[in-house]
């Protein structure tokens, strides 16, 4: 796939800590190595480990020209509440990561030609620029919640923020362009910007992360968030959308490959298969899954909130519970899930500790995913076809859940209440009473999801778009003949 030194050239990648972003760039990464580019992907320490036990990446990049894993010592920072933690974290990259990536960037033999950075490491762009090395910063994140975070200093100009207390969470938010007839103060970025005091240290955690710049990638697509990004072009005149990346990748491994079935894991945590097996076993659009990412942290009374409702339900469920993301009332992790779910109800439910998601939502047996509407489940479930329950968590999330619900009709917004009864309700809505209206939707969005990655598809032009610009621009920085040539 070698091209050559001009045509081929060296691309830095570096994601945030974090599964979805991991997830999302490795994804990149490989469509960028189809293209012939030689990637150098950097990971922080702890999560490369992690990778490595868990999947067969190293394996799987190695066929690859060029391609080469790095890595940066992780960083330490640690709160039970992710916003404290996760402003904890970008203050240590800027002091400790940001001196380590500039020394490797300018030390990095071959030379770096161009860097793609994660749109919530500012350190990593404003690095770029310092060294002067072209870069784009990439957002794993919805283009409704980019933009919602860039908007945040308007919001607060215009003093629609704080939010003033729980009565206020239904007020309308007016000062983000695009969405101004139905973005509510609840539906602002928990953690961060759903605050009560303009003081609040998490206000601008995310925003201020954000670059300004000719050009950016998100991991969406056109047809999805098309009005929005109608929006963020005023203020970034070149967007590369090239999602959704985990079908895109799908897409052009098997055009290449011609392999039906591809499945590649990314994971951070041992993947338990046992679920497809049960899944095998029932019945068709039969099964809820219920998964709230990587992050989410749950109390031991919201857990069984849950449980309940799932169970009173009477639908089938397959559920995720990572055993570090449930909380006794003292904020200590519980570290095991409670017995009584082991042990109840097993011919209703089937709880893992992580599974294959892309396959399981994928899977003909699902009829329904309660999410915490992350940005890579919310994707995975689109272009599965299968319509959503919303329960965000923090940061992008609320933003995700309010666009899934209010405007492209995929789901059912819980609106915060985590109650057995609300739970229930919801399930039986989606599973049995109001889904005809969600099949007809999530089979439209599932179709303009496959052709935008599809050969000529919205998606797919991008990505040769980003592919061909990277191309010019580092002949044009050789100033080379070939480039002249191409531009005659
Ligand atoms: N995921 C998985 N198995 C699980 C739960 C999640 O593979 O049991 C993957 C999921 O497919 C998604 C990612 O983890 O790609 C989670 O990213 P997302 O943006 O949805 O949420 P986050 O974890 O960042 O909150």
């Amino acid at each position: 796939m070698e091209q050559g030194p001009i045509l081929s050239p060296h691309i830095l990648i570096f994601p945030a800590p974090g599964q979805g972003h991991v997830n999302s760039l490795l994804k990149l990464a490989e469509l960028l190595c189809l293209a012939g580019f030689k990637i150098t992907f950097i990971n922080f320490q702890n999560i490369h480990e992690r990778l490595v036990r868990h999947t067969d990446v190293e394996a799987r990049f190695s066929k690859y020209y060029g391609f080469q894993f790095k890595t940066i010592p992780g960083c330490e920072a640690e709160d039970p509440r992710p916003a404290d933690w996760v402003r904890k974290l970008f203050q240590e990259m800027e002091v400790k990561s940001k001196p380590i990536f500039k020394k490797m960037v300018i030390e990095s033999n071959p030379a770096v030609n161009y860097i793609i950075g994660d749109g919530v490491m500012g350190f990593v762009y404003d690095v770029a620029v310092e060294v002067g090395i072209p870069t784009i910063q990439m957002h794993c994140i919805s283009a409704c919640s980019f933009w919602t975070f860039f908007s945040i200093p308007d919001v607060v100009a215009a003093h629609q923020l704080p939010i003033k207390g729980k009565e206020d969470m239904d007020r309308l938010i007016t000062e983000v362009p695009g969405m101004e007839r139905f973005l509510r103060c609840r539906d602002l970025p928990g953690g961060f910007c759903q605050v009560s005091h303009i003081s609040d240290p998490n206000l601008f955690v995310i925003t201020k992360e954000i670059r300004q710049s000719q050009a950016l990638i998100i991991n969406t697509f056109e047809e999805l968030e098309g009005p929005i990004l109608s929006q963020i072009r005023i203020r970034y005149p070149k967007i590369y959308t090239i999602g959704p990346l985990h079908n895109h990748l799908k897409t052009k491994l098997r055009s290449i490959e011609k392999q039906e079935s591809y499945s590649s894991s990314t994971s951070l945590w041992e993947v338990d298969r046992t679920c497809i097996t049960w899944l095998d076993n029932q019945p068709s659009q039969s099964v809820l899954y219920v998964s709230f990412g990587s992050i989410t942290i749950m109390t031991r009374q919201q857990l069984m909130e849950f449980w309940h409702g799932l169970v009173n339900s009477k639908k089938k469920f397959l559920w995720v519970i990572r055993p570090e993301c449930v909380i006794n009332q003292d904020g200590d992790n519980l570290g095991e899930i409670p017995e009584q779910l082991q042990e109840g109800e097993k011919e209703k439910g089937y709880i893992v500790k992580w599974a294959p998601q892309e396959e399981v939502l994928a899977h003909k047996a699902i009829g329904g995913f309660l999410t915490h509407c992350g940005w890579n489940s919310t994707l995975e479930s689109i272009v599965a076809g299968v319509p959503m329950i919303c329960w965000p968590y923090f940061a992008d999330q609320q933003v995700n859940g309010r666009f899934v619900t209010e405007v492209w009709k995929l789901g059912l917004d819980m609106n915060d209440v985590c109650d057995r009864g609300v739970v229930e309700k919801m399930v039986n809505d989606l599973m049995v009473d109001k889904r005809e209206e969600f099949v007809k939707s999530t089979a439209r969005m599932a179709e303009l999801a496959r052709k935008s990655v599809s050969e000529g598809g919205s998606s797919s032009s991008c990505l040769n778009r980003l592919i061909e610009d990277i191309r010019l621009m580092n002949m044009k920085a050789h100033g080379s003949d070939t480039y002249k040539d191409n531009l005659s």
